[in-house]
């Protein structure tokens, strides 16, 4: 038998699978959600391919992350193109802002996309490695704080909505170019003592991207008294933070600043900002994002301002409350007993699809014990039971299934009690 390939799952109808967290209505349930977030706030939706040059990653995740030193899925194509299965999307989306030129016909461009992206974790939890996110980027001439945190609202929004509760909003910021180097610097002097204490990581990451020091989590007591860098921002970077904090005062959000945010991508710029969930342990981030000026030209474009997040949608449903009813499940399942009930029952369920009615039929005669064990396992609220002899006398049988509850009603009436329900 061939199986899914390690680390990789099946999303499923929720009759083939008691784990909560691969039930597909609850991805549905988020992306529904995130999709009306995306259209009050303004955004629209982009669709990349799942395959691009390695070398946007390479150029706009950056070398030195885990995600293109380790992680990726990558081959040479016949052509010797070298291809690889997107790791993040936030590369391609701005390849995209550039190669279509989306800055010369709008100020500001607001983009989202859901989908998967693939990525060979080892196999830690709820991680898996084609993984599905959710994300937005803002795009263009203005780097207002404000549109932080109009994105962190929308966050919020959607976190209500799905009633995730008990979650944290980090923030820090991670300076510019100005005044990143000289940050740099000061971790590197401060560090150099520490060095032998620190894992193999910290000690590559010391020499490659010294920033990601701070988010080590096997080394975060040695490395908790460094001079955060807060501390050394510059003039620009330290009054773009306080004005984001001032927002996100302004609009009613708490958070608390954490200076060893840092976030695992090269390209982030200024504020950096991350949701947490207490319900699924400790350090464990929901979401995350931050500003990225400046990759734009790194991919050859114009110079560009950018803002986004995203979300995992894995961790997203295993954070929903357990109780989330499938609207997709069909409402009424119909039985039929005789070939006349049956040929009956194929105009009729035609009527009621066209009404709205979301309703299933079996194609095989089976006894109405049967038909029923079927309907409760598709879980369906109601049954209709058509026979030849209610046939001759114009009547139907509708059973409610939760309350055994049976009525007689004509066609007719049976139309117009779902349409009612509408
Ligand atoms: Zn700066
Ligand atoms: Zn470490």
């Amino acid at each position: 038998m061939i199986k899914t390939v390690k680390y990789t799952r099946d999303i499923l109808p929720e009759e083939f699978t008691n784990d909560l967290s691969a039930q597909s209505h609850r991805f549905q349930h988020v992306e529904a959600v995130a999709r009306e977030a995306f259209r009050r706030y303004g955004y629209r939706e982009i669709r990349t391919p799942i395959f691009e040059h390695t070398e946007l990653f390479a150029r706009g995740v950056g070398q030195e992350t885990d995600i293109v030193s380790k992680e990726m899925y990558s081959w040479t194509d016949v052509n010797n193109d070298r291809l690889t299965l997107r790791p993040e999307n936030t590369a391609p989306v701005i390849r995209s802002y550039i190669e279509h030129k989306m800055w010369a016909s709008s100020d500001l461009v607001k983009l989202f996309y859901i989908g998967p992206m693939f990525r060979r974790e080892r196999g830690q939890k709820g991680r898996f490695r084609q993984f599905y996110q959710i994300g937005v980027e803002v795009l263009g001439k203005s780097d207002n704080p404000a549109i932080e945190a109009e994105v962190i609202e929308m966050i919020y929004w959607i976190l209500d909505e799905l009633k995730i509760s008990d979650t944290e909003l980090l923030v820090n910021s991670v300076g510019c170019p100005a005044c990143r180097p000289q940050f740099n610097e000061t971790l590197r002097r401060e560090l150099a003592p520490l060095l032998r204490e620190l894992c193999a990581d910290c000690n590559r990451r010391y020499e490659t991207n010294i920033l990601r020091v701070l988010d080590c989590k096997q080394d975060a007591e040695r490395t908790a008294q460094l001079t955060p860098i807060l501390d050394l921002l510059c003039r620009e970077c330290n009054l773009h933070f306080l004005q984001f904090r001032s927002y996100l005062d302004h609009k009613g959000i708490p958070y608390r600043v954490e200076p060893r945010l840092v976030r695992g991508l090269d390209y982030y710029t200024r504020t950096a900002f991350e949701v947490t969930s207490r319900t699924l342990g400790a350090q464990s981030a929901l979401l995350g994002g931050g500003r990225y000026d400046g990759l734009s030209e790194t991919l050859g474009g114009p110079p560009t301002k950018g803002f986004g997040f995203a979300l995992g949608l894995d961790r997203f449903v295993m954070s929903l409350p357990h109780d989330l009813a499938d609207p997709s499940r069909p409402e009424l399942y119909i039985a039929y007993l005789g070939e006349r009930a049956f040929a009956y029952a194929m105009t009729l369920i035609s009527k009621l699809r066209r009404q709205g009615i979301a309703c299933v039929m079996d194609f095989e005669q089976r006894s109405l014990r049967s038909a029923m064990k079927l309907a409760d396992k598709l879980k369906v609220a109601k049954v209709l039971i058509v026979g030849d002899n209610e046939l001759d006398q114009g009547q139907l049988i509708l059973r409610d299934m939760r309350s055994g509850e049976q009525q007689l009603l004509t066609e007719d009436e049976l139309l117009r009690f779902f349409h009612g329900q509408k």
